[in-house]
Formats: structure tokens, sequence, C-alpha cells
């Protein structure tokens, strides 16, 4: 275990860089009769991550947050090499926080050579951001896995901001009886509506300026989805398009996709129906930069 040099020492936060320093704090934890959370992250820390430790602190009464920049998940084409790391920053967010641990293991550490194994989960990784980033939900699914194997926490805290990934965490817990409890927290927003994203650092300002509309277009959209015209008949796929026509006169460069889901299954919805839970989710392109958002739609 070591402490981040760059940290006054009034702030110092224990980061454990190995599977083992983690796995041993956390059981000497749990032997003295205490609730462990994890929140895993890919670190540059906003307060959207921030909002995920309050709440884990509120379950657990020790919160473990990994900072992992996780290869797997990037396709060969993606900001792997260029995604931001703030590492010290980092550390003094969470140490304000109060957090109790930073697990930040190197690439090595978490594949070693000879590394071959791969978790899959079906049905809710299809689709959306499944579609267009292949690969992605195997590489969050098999790092996942491998940080709540050495974590073992009883309670892991992950963000609507990624819902799918939320959705597909729940169903690889299920599926493999891990013992674990998901907990799912709301989206963070900036004033205007934007999503807080580590990736919203790419925005120049003229793009800075088109990201809110995501947003708003999404509460738009939501709103028709849910009118009582609407529900006499107006299929999904005609709102959904004036959505997608809205987005690209906002100035969105490309609509990767705008969907309505059933919330758990993500199952396509061909209209909303009252007392149904579904989602609403989007994924657009300003520039270089990616960015994807969604809501909750219902009545
Ligand atoms: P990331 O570092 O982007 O992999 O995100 C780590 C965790 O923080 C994930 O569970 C995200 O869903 C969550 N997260 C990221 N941005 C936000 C936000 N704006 N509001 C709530 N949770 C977020």
């Amino acid at each position: 275990m070591t402490a981040v040099s760059e940290l006054p020492l009034s702030l110092a936060l224990p980061v454990a860089r190995e599977g083992a320093a983690v796995r041993r704090t956390v059981a000497q934890w749990r032997a003295e009769g205490l609730r462990v959370a994890l929140v895993p992250t890919m670190g540059a820390l906003h307060d959207g991550h921030v909002s995920l430790v309050r709440l884990a602190l509120t379950q657990a009464d020790r919160v473990v947050v990994s900072v992992f920049v996780n290869p797997t998940q990037f396709g060969p084409s993606e900001d792997f090499a260029a995604y931001p790391r703030t590492e010290a920053a980092d550390a003094v967010r969470l140490s304000e926080a109060g957090a109790h641990l930073m697990y930040a293991p190197t690439v090595e550490d978490m594949y070693p050579p000879g590394f071959a194994t791969t978790i899959t989960v079906e049905g809710v990784s299809r689709g959306l951001c499944g579609d267009r980033r292949p690969g992605h939900f195997q590489g969050v699914a098999t790092v996942v896995s491998k940080l709540l194997m050495r974590a073992q926490p009883d309670v892991a805290v992950f963000g609507e901001k990624d819902y799918q990934q939320l959705q597909v965490i729940r169903r690889l817990v299920a599926d493999l009886d891990l013992p674990v409890e998901v907990i799912g927290a709301p989206v963070v927003r900036e004033d205007d509506g934007l999503a807080l994203s580590s990736r919203n650092a790419y925005l120049s300002p003229g793009e800075r300026a088109i990201a809110p509309h995501l947003h708003r277009i999404l509460v738009e959209v939501t709103r028709a989805l849910t009118s009582p015209e609407t529900e006499a008949g107006t299929p999904a796929a005609v709102i959904l398009a004036r959505g997608e026509v809205a987005l690209r006169a906002a100035g969105f460069d490309d609509v990767e996709y705008l969907e309505l889901r059933d919330a758990s299954t993500l199952a396509p919805q061909a209209a909303f129906v009252r007392g149904r839970p579904a989602r609403l989710l989007a994924a657009v392109r300003l520039g270089r930069t990616r960015l994807i958002d969604n809501m909750a739609v219902e009545a």
C-alpha cells in the first residue's frame, strides 16, 4: 500500500496497487463487522463520481474506489491513450469525499501475461452502445467481475449515466450469483443539463455550447412519448424520428441512436405504455467526442 506522493499529509488516502492488498484490507474491515462498498471508476473524477461515493457512504461503513482505465473496454479506434488520467487530483477528491481506500491497479496487475478469460453478457449488451462499440461490454463485464472478486464488497455503486452498463452489471451479478448488492445512482448534471462526464473535457467552447441540447431534446421527446395524444396511438418511431431531426438541427454531427427501451430488460418498445417503466437512451457525436445520455420515461 502506498500514499500518492503529491498529496498533503492531511489528505493522504491509502492507495492500493495490487488486488491482494485490497482483499486484505477489506477482509480486515469485514472481520470487524464493517460493511464495505465498491465504486468502480476510470478516474478523471468529477462531481458525478463524488455523488456515487456519497451514496456509497450512506450504504456502507467503508468505501473503496477503484480507478482503472480499462484497456479491454476501448475499441482499437477509441480514446484509450488520450483518456484523461489525473490520479493525484483524484486522490484528493476521494479523500475530501470521505472514501477510505483508492484502488489503482496497473494494467499488468489486472491482466498478467497469459490472461485468457472474457465474460460475455448476452441480451442487454445487444444494441445501443453494444452495437456501436463491439467488445465494449465484454471488457466492462470482465473487469467488473475481477474488481468484485478482488474487493469482495457487500455493495457496489454504478451511475445511471451509463444506463446500459448498469443493466449489464445487474444481469452479470444475478446470473453468476455474485454476493453483492448493485445500486444505481441518478445522473448528475451541469446547471444547463449536460450530464457530467470525463469526456466533456474534450469539447471545444463551440461544442460545449451545443452539448446541453442533448438533455433538452431528451426531455422534449420524453414529454411527447408520455403525452395523452401520443398514448392515443402515435408510434414511438415517429416521435423518435422527430427527436433525431431536432438533434441534428441543434448541431450534433451524428446521432448514433435515440431509442425507447424497457427500463430493465432494454427490450425495444414500439410505444410507451402507462405503468411500464421505460428508458429513452441516446448517443451522439460532436466533433470527435461521443456523448451518451438517458432519461426515465414513466407515467
Ligand atoms: P467512468 O469513470 O466514466 O467509467 O464512470 C464511473 C462510474 O461513475 C460509472 O458507474 C458511471 O456511470 C458513473 N458516472 C459517470 N458520470 C456520472 C454522472 N454524471 N452522474 C452519475 N454517475 C456518473
